[in-house]
């Protein structure tokens, strides 16, 4: 383990088995309709790339960017959005797939500007984690792998400070090591 966590909260022999259960609940859902499955940088792409190969149904895929947090661990409340549409998503069924839900500001702005500005039909949301306490904006995931309580965790995509996203688990990262 590395020196900085303090405590694993979930393997990557469980983020696998629950990654797996979310993918066979979306290309469930799905029916064999084609959806674009949009990954929001950077924290979500290990979970992104997991899941995508777990759905069984024809996707797209797309990213984009959003941002509250820069260096500290607390939400700023304002976010930063830039899409890359490379695909058009005009009348679309799109999956966001985010790594934790925390205050709820991000993956609400998120949605409401894929179907207001980009026109996207139906918009799902899937979400690793679920800080469920912390919510500020009423929105509720989808999908959603494991509800965690109100601690900083980083690992498997999740950083501070832009590190500790290649831990292949999830953990809880050392209070002394929260600084920027
Ligand atoms: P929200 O807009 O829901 O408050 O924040 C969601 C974003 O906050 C996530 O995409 C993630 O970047 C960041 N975040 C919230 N809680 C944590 C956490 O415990 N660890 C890390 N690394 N990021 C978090
Ligand atoms: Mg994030």
């Amino acid at each position: 383990m590395h020196r900085d966590i303090a405590e694993v909260l979930f393997s990557a022999e469980a983020i696998n088995t629950r990654v797996q259960a979310l993918g066979r609940q979306i290309s469930n859902d799905l029916a064999g309709r084609e959806a674009v499955v949009v990954a929001l940088l950077k924290g979500s792409v290990l979970f992104f790339s997991d899941l995508i190969r777990s759905i069984d149904a024809p996707v797209k895929v797309d990213f984009a960017w959003a941002s509250s947090y820069g260096h500290s661990t607390s939400s700023s409340g304002q976010i930063h959005l830039k899409v890359f549409p490379e695909e058009d998503l005009k009348g679309r069924t799109v999956v966001v797939v985010d790594d934790i839900l925390d205050t709820g500001r991000t993956l609400d702005t998120v949605v409401r500007r894929l179907k207001e500005e980009h026109g996207a039909g139906e918009v799902r949301t899937c979400v690793l984690l679920d800080k469920m306490a912390r919510r500020v904006v009423p929105i509720r995931a989808d999908y959603s792998g494991f509800p965690v309580d109100d601690v900083f965790v980083v690992g498997y995509g999740l950083d501070f400070a832009d590190r500790y996203r290649n831990l292949p688990y999830i953990g809880v990262l050392k209070p002394e090591c929260q600084r920027p």
